[in-house]
């Protein structure tokens, strides 16, 4: 039987790339820039974009890792076309295409002991000889292959693999460098390197997009490719992501975890933008839309120094995109951070209007979600450094004359209540802030907030009203 690939795919699309993450965690900054850049450059070239859980470590994969990467995934809204497809699910078919390469010879049962291997690799050390295996068991008739073994693919012992990586350029490496791998383990699992070549081959891929650690691996799939008469695909490197302190990225340095920005209360097109600018740029343009980086994402412009993490930068986008984006969809993640806090907002300004009021100030919607608190319920106490700032005692009265204008008010609007505290200044021969910062604290508990007429708008007459006087009763018992 000749080998050809599983999968029945659209030919006429010509670019399909795929994400292939392993289970082992969550999704993180370094894997989304990886499923982002494979994913824009599908979409660059109308191709399709392949969602694939490369679960065959059983040991260190997890069901939940896989919810999480999906959940991140979704999050950041990278839509794949075909998959997810798991690799537990595709051993059938390594098996038969590994039993199909031993029939034709492209790869050979291997009958070697442990023992064996460790005294050759002694020898060859003590020869100063790269430790390889010597093809013993090669033409091996002996064995009944009921017995155990592993199996090996016969790689080429002459000549080399040449590559262009899109990322890195010119490839080169001897096949004298590279050993017999061995593909089936004895308890008869595929390895991981054959598992992604078959998949790679089955589903279409025309370009692998994924991080440098795996480039020592592309020589030896490229030598699998080429016996299964594979067609190639265009391989592109990324390189690692940095600390700002010049280590590789981790914990220690912040959220690592995709899901771990929202929860901080990034937008996804901030943390996306921010990721296609670490390690990929157009001129010296920081502010990328989705859709303008489909049209200009190219891998050639990919840079192969590593990029280091700048969590300011991040914030800056955030603040962006939390002012410029339709407050009605800033909303909708909104609404995910007051759910988050406890905050029930449906008492309240609709989520929109909280957007447009708190754009300029909040530069991350957890932010937003927490300072905006007081529009929703009432608060147990005042901030203490508003209370010795703008509660003296000097308060009661502007406080209990503006309290007066307002309930006056027949339209609770933004010029009435503006008004009302302007006339109580004149009228009290005082200066604004002195009427609007302490009635500013008896409303919202601190010394932050929107515009007076904005804050009172938003919190409603009724509401407003309770607790100016809340507040002159609870200065009054201060100073009695
Ligand atoms: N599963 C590998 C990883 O998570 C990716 C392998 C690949 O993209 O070829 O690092």
């Amino acid at each position: 039987m000749k080998l050809a690939a599983l999968f029945n795919l659209d030919p006429n699309v010509k670019v399909r790339t795929r994400f292939a993450p392993s289970p082992t965690g969550y999704l993180h900054v370094g894997g989304a820039r990886t499923a982002l850049y494979s994913w824009l450059y599908a979409k660059h070239h109308n191709g399709e974009f392949v969602l694939r859980i490369e679960d065959t470590d059983l040991e260190r994969s997890t069901p939940e890792a896989t919810a999480a990467i999906l959940e991140g995934m979704e999050w950041l809204n990278l839509a794949w076309e075909h998959g997810p497809y798991f690799q537990t699910k595709r051993f059938d078919r390594y098996n038969q295409v590994i039993d199909q390469m031993i029939e034709q010879g492209l790869a050979y049962r291997c009958y070697c002991s442990k023992e064996r291997l460790e005294t050759l690799r002694h020898t060859q050390e003590q020869n100063k000889q790269k430790p390889r295996y010597d093809r013993h068991c090669l033409h091996d008739d002996e064995h009944d292959p009921k017995q155990p073994h592993v199996v090996r693919f016969k790689n080429p012992t002459e000549g080399s693999v040449i590559f262009e990586d899109a990322v890195r350029g010119h490839i080169e490496i001897s096949n004298s460098e590279l050993d017999d791998l061995i593909i089936r383990r004895t308890d008869g699992s595929p390895t991981y390197n054959f598992c992604v070549v078959v998949d790679d081959w089955d589903m279409g891929i025309t370009h692998v997009v994924r991080g440098e650690d795996h480039i020592n691996n592309t020589p030896r799939q490229i030598n699998i490719l080429k016996a299964l008469g594979a067609p190639i695909p265009t391989y592109a490197h990324v390189s690692m992501i940095l600390g700002d302190d010049g280590q590789k990225l981790s914990k220690r340095h912040g959220a690592v975890s995709v899901m771990q920005y929202r929860d901080d209360g990034y937008l996804p097109e901030a943390l996306l933008n921010y990721l296609v600018r670490l390690g990929w740029g157009h001129g010296d343009q920081e502010i990328f839309s989705v859709e303008e980086m489909i049209n200009l994402f190219e891998l050639e412009s990919v840079s192969k120094s590593a990029s280091a993490f700048n969590t300011e930068k991040l914030l800056w986008l955030n603040h962006h995109y939390i002012r410029e984006l339709p407050a009605e969809y800033v909303a909708k993640h909104l609404a995910w951070h007051y759910q988050d806090q406890g905050i029930d907002p449906s008492n309240g300004p609709a989520l929109e209007e909280i957007v447009n009021m708190l754009a300029e100030r909040c530069k991350t919607l957890k932010e937003m979600a927490i300072s905006s608190r007081y529009f929703f319920e009432e608060f147990d106490c005042f901030d203490e450094a508003a209370v010795k700032k703008h509660f003296k005692a000097a308060a009661i009265e502007p406080l209990e004359k503006v309290k007066e204008k307002l309930t006056a008010l027949s339209n609770w609007d933004l010029q009435s209540t503006h008004e009302a505290i302007e006339q109580t200044a004149t009228e009290l021969a005082l200066g604004m802030g002195k009427v609007g910062m302490p009635l500013r604290v008896a409303v919202t508990g601190s010394g932050q907030s929107p515009s007076m007429d904005v804050t009172l708008v938003g919190i409603g007459r009724e509401r407003s009203l309770a607790r100016i006087q809340k507040a002159i009763d609870f200065i009054k018992s201060q100073n009695a």
